[in-house]
């Protein structure tokens, strides 16, 4: 950690840093300046706070030198990660569509969907048992009825099912259902509680980025993940909010090689939540495979007019065919398979 002080400081008051520093047990590098004075703390930096500095007298500021994330972060491993889910590789050559349902609503709905999402070329399948809706009055999910709904049908297709966990109460249960792979949504992306459950078991996580999270807050809800031993997670970005009001959420494409570059995990991109319109999402997923993203979780649903969530952006059968065409091509002129 660098502690910076004005050049006109005291020297009782560089005196008082330096002895906070030997105190929490590092040693002290000082560094004068012309119009600043840098005091270098050498040691352990997570053991270091700008908390404890920022308040002192003379202090301007200080900060962390090494990242807060570390066993994310690239500088921990520089190859890039792939995930086993079931034998499917997330974060390899090949690029995996996960499409689905926004939500499980009857065996009939997810029994056709399950056979249409497979028949699409797709090798996994997201669904959602519990809903996190905005309004308490609309459809909340089938909930654990769900969960089993999903599995069977999913398992007649050999597709690893993806759907969300919301409370940490129910984690039991997804184990118990076998759960391929826990989504964490947008709205408990900074659910730390959860976050460290998830960390305790070994079934990967996608992790969805939270709705006006940055990078770095993104970056460190996943290392609550991997503190506690689950390296297994996948960043999934679904759309951010800003000003603009013309579709649901702005698609941060640039977090794709952002997030390549700062982490060794995989990242996928959610079209279909950021563009809110199932229209948009042809051109959301081209752009999001083309930027080098390792997946994408798509919404289809059998007959969209009758979904009971998110009809607006659910690609029918169809649709979600002719784009796993032209994704094939995408990934193929950037030297990747789907
Ligand atoms: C979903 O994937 O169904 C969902 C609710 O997504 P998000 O958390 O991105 O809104
Ligand atoms: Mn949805």
């Amino acid at each position: 950690m660098i502690i910076i002080m004005s050049k006109d400081v005291s020297e009782d008051q560089i005196g008082a840093v330096v002895k906070k520093i030997q105190d929490l047990g590092h040693e002290v590098n000082i560094s004068r300046g012309t119009k600043r004075i840098v005091i270098g703390a050498i040691g352990d930096e997570s053991k270091l706070d700008p908390e404890l500095f920022d308040t002192m007298p003379g202090v301007e500021y200080s900060m962390h030198i090494v990242k807060q994330y570390k066993i994310v972060s690239r500088e921990s491993h520089r190859q890039d990660s792939v995930i086993d889910v079931r034998g499917i590789p997330i974060g390899g050559k090949q690029v995996q569509i996960i499409g689905g349902p926004c939500s499980v609503e009857t065996q009939e709905q997810m029994d056709l969907a399950a056979q249409q999402v497979a028949a699409a070329g797709c090798r996994l399948m997201r669904g959602g048992a519990f809903k996190p809706r905005t309004s308490p009055y609309t459809f909340q999910g089938k909930g654990v009825d769900g969960l089993g709904i999903f599995r069977k049908a999913a398992d007649k297709y050999h597709l690893p099912i993806v759907t969300e966990l919301m409370d940490v109460r129910m984690l039991d249960t997804f184990l118990e259902h076998d759960v391929d792979v826990i989504q964490i949504g947008t709205r408990n992306m900074q659910n730390f509680d959860l976050l460290k459950e998830v960390g305790r078991i070994n079934k990967p996580v996608i992790l969805k980025r939270g709705l006006s999270a940055t990078i770095s807050e993104w970056l460190m809800a996943a290392e609550y993940i991997a503190a506690g031993g689950n390296h297994n997670i996948i960043f999934c970005e679904r759309g951010i909010r800003t000003f603009e009001t013309a579709y649901r959420n702005v698609l941060d494409v640039t977090c794709v090689p952002v997030l390549k570059r700062e982490t060794h995990l995989p990242v996928i991109i959610d079209p279909s939540h950021a563009g809110g319109k199932a229209w948009m999402v042809p051109a959301l997923a081209r752009a999001a495979i083309a930027a080098g993203a390792d997946g994408l979780l798509v919404e289809m649903h059998p007959n969209p007019c009758e979904a009971w969530c998110d009809a607006d952006q659910a690609l029918n059968p169809i649709e979600l065919k002719e784009l796993m065409g032209t994704l094939k091509g995408i990934a193929e002129i950037i030297g990747r398979t789907l």
